[in-house]
């Protein structure tokens, strides 16, 4: 049963690439056995070799780690007491949560209750709402409403935001400008919301001008909760993240108390169990609005870990096995300053077009202070079956110039052939005046853009080295191509 003190022994990791590699390090630095899962066009990735026990999924590309019956019989198989979503797949699916708890395992995550309620956009309002927390204008609607939804636009003021309720990852959601072009957009993305989140609920909101994107790590047992402080992650494209940083620049006192007091409200209001983020968009005059609540580890907590010293993916497990917080808010210090950048597959000269190919070179330069987290083994298959996100690298320093000059230096020495990726935007921006002054907000990327030269720039000496000498190597003659590497010591083991 969902009991108070399971000790996790076995952990199924139903994720992929770099968050499954991290669940694995804490997992193994705890002494827990890994089980960890591959789709058959899957299998160029590094964790699969330092699992304890790995399992081929029948399916291929992203579909095939949403298999829910599948993924509940390897986790009996292998005799895992726990599964660890990670994020994305299926680390929302409040129904997979529930089938989780009714096959006697713990689910890595809230319950999924709680899940289900907040995974709404206009529940997670509601709530917010309630908790006297400031929300962004809005009403939601069913697709039909069409008529009253446009009424509702014209009256609070275009420019407007249509978000479907159940969406994420910035799709399902779009601005408006005017009156003359709602029914258009309104019926893409009502058709979105039904074909991608399978939901027929539409936010209309406020389109706020020029905020920051800020947000709020939390943790609760249901009954205490704490906050880890806050990130910002205001440098995004199509509102998506693309660079976030903790603490965040520039933050008034009053403001960072006011939002790390807002994100525990609403904690303490649902009886959260877990650590959660609470996202807020905030004003140049100093408004606050609540978005939204992910229920998940997120893809930048490694920013917070790094100024904390928390190991979030440890207190995750630690909270579901004991059913309690371990930690006090005053034993949360925020120490120096972290940098977080994703590296994806796409092309920023040409609109962040996805990019495909093979990575046959990938070599970063590790030092003390910095966080390199991929799962990649060459020859990488990059064939946009899944999300285009690489890598993440991550640098912290006593101040954020000294992580911001740290990042530049990882970034010019991050080398990845083979594919295109936003790698030189990424050491562009460490670099832009803007983002040096901390006054980055989520809609500066067309300005952050403007001064991004076309062309790209040479090759730095130890890339075209180690460039030369790969392709030597793959020129030889007789020489057969790469086959798709499986990692060494990968197969179908029993424990060790
Ligand atoms: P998702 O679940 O898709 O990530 P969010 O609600 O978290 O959606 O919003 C993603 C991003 O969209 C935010 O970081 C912000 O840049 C932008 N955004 C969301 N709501 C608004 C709004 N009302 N006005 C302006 N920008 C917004």
């Amino acid at each position: 049963m969902y009991g108070p003190f399971t000790r996790i022994k076995t952990l199924l990791i139903a994720n992929r690439s770099e968050v499954a590699a991290r669940i694995q390090a804490t997992a193994q630095r705890l002494g827990i056995k890994t089980v960890c899962v591959y789709a058959t066009d899957d299998t160029a990735q590094a964790h699969l070799a330092h699992a304890d026990m790995v399992f081929p999924l029948s399916g291929t590309g992203h579909h095939a780690y949403l298999a829910q019956d599948e993924l509940l019989t390897i986790a009996q198989k292998a005799g895992a007491d726990a599964i660890h979503p990670g994020y994305g797949f299926l680390a929302e699916i409040s129904q997979f949560a529930q089938r989780v708890r009714d096959a006697d395992l713990l689910f890595i995550g809230p319950s999924p209750e709680i899940i289900a309620l907040l995974g709404d956009k206009a529940a997670a309002r509601t709530i917010a709402q309630r908790c006297g927390i400031p929300v962004v204008p809005g009403r939601t609607f069913h697709a039909e409403q069409q008529a009253h939804a446009a009424a509702y636009a014209t009256q609070i003021g275009y420019p407007a935001l249509l978000k479907a309720t159940g969406g994420g990852g910035g799709r399902g959601m779009e601005r408006v400008n005017d009156e003359a072009s709602f029914d258009k957009v309104w019926q893409r993305v009502v058709r979105q919301a039904e074909r991608l989140f399978s939901c027929s609920q539409i936010v209309v909101e406020k389109y706020v001008e020029e905020p920051r994107h800020i947000e709020v790590q939390i943790a609760g047992d249901g009954t205490e909760a704490i906050h880890l402080h806050e990130r910002d992650c205001s440098t995004q494209r199509r509102r998506q993240k693309m660079i976030e940083e903790a603490p965040a620049p520039h933050l008034p006192p009053l403001m960072r108390a006011k939002l790390h007091d807002a994100a525990l409200r609403l904690v303490h209001a649902t009886g959260y169990t877990s650590i959660g983020t609470v996202e807020f968009i905030v004003t140049s005059d100093d408004q606050f609005y609540f978005l939204e609540v992910n229920t998940r580890l997120q893809v930048e907590h490694g920013v917070t870990e790094m100024v904390t010293g928390v190991d979030l993916v440890a207190l995750q497990l630690h909270i579901a096995e004991h059913n309690t917080l371990p930690l006090a808010q005053h034993q949360i210090d925020v120490r120096g300053h972290a940098i977080q950048c994703r590296v994806y597959a796409e092309d920023p000269r040409n609109d962040f077009t996805p990019s495909t190919g093979t990575i046959n070179l990938h070599e970063t330069c590790a030092s003390p202070f910095a966080r390199i987290e991929h799962s990649i083994v060459t020859p990488y298959p990059v064939a946009g079956l899944y999300d285009a996100m690489l890598s993440k690298v991550l640098t912290s320093g006593i101040t954020r110039g000294e992580a911001r000059t740290a990042m530049a230096h990882l970034l010019a020495t991050y080398t990845l052939v083979g594919v295109t990726t936003n790698i030189c935007l990424l050491a562009h921006i460490m670099q832009h005046s803007l983002f040096v002054a901390g006054n980055v907000h989520t809609q500066s990327m067309p300005v952050l853009l403007a001064t991004f030269p076309d062309e790209l720039p040479p090759l730095p000496p130890h890339t075209a080295a180690l460039l030369s000498s790969a392709l030597t190597a793959f020129a030889q003659p007789n020489k057969p191509p790469p086959p798709l590497v499986v990692p060494s010591g990968w197969k179908e083991r029993s424990w060790r």
